[in-house]
């Protein structure tokens, strides 16, 4: 039976923006050691915009877009949605049709246009060491600003590239100050690479991140953290976080994340509030002392 104390840290959960689905959730908190965070659209803001086009010397930049948002209108990754939002914007011709068009997923898209084979996406997909020598290393530099860069193939060799900033929720920053004078370690989960990875840990504050993780590894990932520090939560709201949702002691959901995070998660927060988090941990340890 559900005691007093646990019915009441509920509801006073639920008026302050946490919906807890059930009063283990509520308990388990108070044990956490560590917390891993998602980076898109948990940490950050989830709406990525173009920054820079960069095309090879002698293409055109209109040409390289406009391809590039054709086969990008196929993908709903939120980098392909804002590629395609910037090149509907920005040119004046109507986007045209791939003959084939395939997701890869954790890594981007491969298409054909005429006899043309084309891949967009990161650099391990296109070739690593020639995707940084692209324009005099221009992906560092952009990466380290903190942008995801994405990156143009054509017939096997790297022609352009297009980054695009996704800004760090306001919030943040306070949000994980919060957990860390709690005592839990918080950690960065993404897919993106290790340099634009550094740059978004750095303006989030956390005190770990790792990079590059296909979406079948943020489970191995989450795996080796519960080994390692054995109360572990996970923040995430995308399909691709569930797995990791599931696998953590308590999964949490940003309330405007996809419908699979919201029903995976054990926890979620109504209004994306982060910082709610560190209050749900502060609720369940005074609840735990009424009933200890
Ligand atoms: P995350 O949401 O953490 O960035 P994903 O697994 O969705 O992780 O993507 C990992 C990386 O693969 C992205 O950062 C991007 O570089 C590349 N990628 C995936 N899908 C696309 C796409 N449709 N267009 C361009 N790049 C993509
Ligand atoms: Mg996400």
């Amino acid at each position: 039976s559900i005691m007093p104390a646990t019915l009441s840290a509920i509801s006073n959960g639920a008026k302050h923006g946490i919906l807890f689905k059930g009063g283990v959730h509520l308990e388990n908190l108070s044990h956490l050691k560590a917390i891993a965070f998602d980076k898109t659209g948990t940490l950050t803001k989830g709406k990525p915009e173009v920054t820079d086009v960069v095309v090879k010397d002698g293409l055109s930049r209109e040409d390289l877009l406009l391809k590039v948002a054709s086969i990008e209108s196929h993908s709903n990754h939120p980098l392909a949605n804002a590629i395609v939002k910037y090149a509907k914007e920005t040119l004046s011709e109507s986007l045209i049709r791939p003959e084939s068009i395939e997701d890869v997923s954790g890594y981007g898209v491969k298409a054909k246009i005429g006899h043309d084979e084309w891949k967009i996406g990161k650099a391990s997909f296109v070739g690593k060491s020639e995707a940084k020598a692209f324009a005099d290393g221009a992906a560092d530099r952009m990466a380290s600003e903190g942008k995801t860069v994405v990156f143009v193939q054509k017939n096997n060799e790297v022609i352009g590239l297009i980054s695009l900033k996704d800004v760090v929720r306001e919030e943040t920053k306070q949000a994980i100050d919060l957990l860390k004078k709690q005592g839990i370690y918080t950690i960065m989960l993404t897919g993106d690479s290790q340099t634009t990875a550094a740059a978004i840990a750095s303006e989030s504050h956390v005190n770990e991140h790792i990079a590059e993780c296909l979406p079948e590894n943020k489970v191995e990932h989450l795996k080796g953290l519960k080994e390692k520090y054995s109360n572990v939560a996970m923040v995430g709201d995308g399909i691709n976080d569930a797995p990791a949702l599931a696998t953590a002691n308590v999964g949490i959901a940003m309330g405007e994340g996809t419908d699979v995070a919201l029903e995976t998660a054990d926890v979620v927060l109504m209004k994306n509030d982060l910082p709610k988090i560190a209050d749900a941990i502060e609720l369940s340890s005074r609840m735990n002392r009424i009933i200890k």
